[in-house]
């Protein structure tokens, strides 16, 4: 067992009932890094992190996190474990001020007001945006608003990796600058990242290392710069050579 692995998986396969999606999955998620996931439309990447998550179970492998054997805990118990999941198209609860969607993220823990107004805060401190609207429904956000506010509910939930499905989609490239300048410093306090993302220049860019994901299967995996480099994977998924 890597000592640095947060989430460590072998030979991972699962799917929706008779479907087949991941077939052998290898990956390793370090501690403290930001690790992207990339890979084609209908790859298996959201497939992956609801396995991961808790919300569909597995059929073969292992997944271990934190040294750990989690494969058959409950999405409530990978969720207690600090494994928390923002999923793609956010989520939220429309008519609901933002306060109160970033409250939902810690309804299943039991910690004190303090230490709630605390967490409050550093979600505030990472996005202003949302401390100036925080009565606001969030129904009536922008959509980079709302991909704030989910991510914040994130990590109203303390997480030890904070997975992300579709960090930028529908995003303009400024918001998604911001956001990725607030992934960056999140992880430079230590919080560990399992991004998926469309954009892959961006994620190749932000994160340290990658793995590549086609039909179900890991295909390729090194560090973001390598990768971004990799004439494959330039004219596979950034259609440049
Ligand atoms: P995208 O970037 O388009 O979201 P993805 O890599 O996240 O793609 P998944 O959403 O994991 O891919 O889908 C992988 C496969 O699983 C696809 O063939 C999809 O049709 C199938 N699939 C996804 N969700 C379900 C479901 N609830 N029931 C049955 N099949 C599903």
């Amino acid at each position: 067992m890597a000592d640095s692995a947060i989430i460590e998986l072998q030979g991972l396969c699962a799917g929706y009932g008779e479907v087949q999606v991941l077939w052998g999955v290898d990956m390793n998620v370090r501690r403290g890094e930001i690790t992207a996931l990339i890979g084609s439309n209908g790859a298996g990447k959201t497939t992956l992190m609801r396995v991961l998550s808790g919300l569909i179970p597995m059929q073969g492998g292992t997944y271990f996190a934190d040294g750990r054997d989690v494969a058959g805990d409950t999405a409530a118990q990978l969720l207690a474990h600090g494994i928390v999941h923002v999923p793609e198209g956010r989520r939220l609860f429309g008519a609901m001020s933002i306060e109160d969607n970033l409250l939902m993220g810690a309804y299943s823990r039991k910690v004190s007001r303090a230490e709630l107004g605390r967490n409050l805060d550093a979600v505030y401190g990472t996005f202003p945006k949302l401390r100036e609207r925080r009565n606001q429904a969030a129904a009536t956000l922008s959509g980079g608003e709302q991909q704030m506010c989910a991510i914040g509910r994130g990590l109203m939930s303390a997480p030890r990796l904070l997975m992300i499905d579709e960090l930028s989609l529908g995003l303009s490239p400024l918001l998604v600058e911001q956001l990725v300048a607030a992934l960056r410093s999140l992880n430079a306090e230590g919080m560990s990242i399992l991004l998926v993302e469309q954009d892959v220049t961006t994620a190749l860019d932000i994160c340290h290392s990658a793995y590549v994901m086609d039909m179900g299967r890991i295909v390729r995996t090194g560090q973001g710069a390598e990768l971004l480099a990799d004439p494959i994977i330039r004219d596979a998924y950034l259609g440049v050579l």
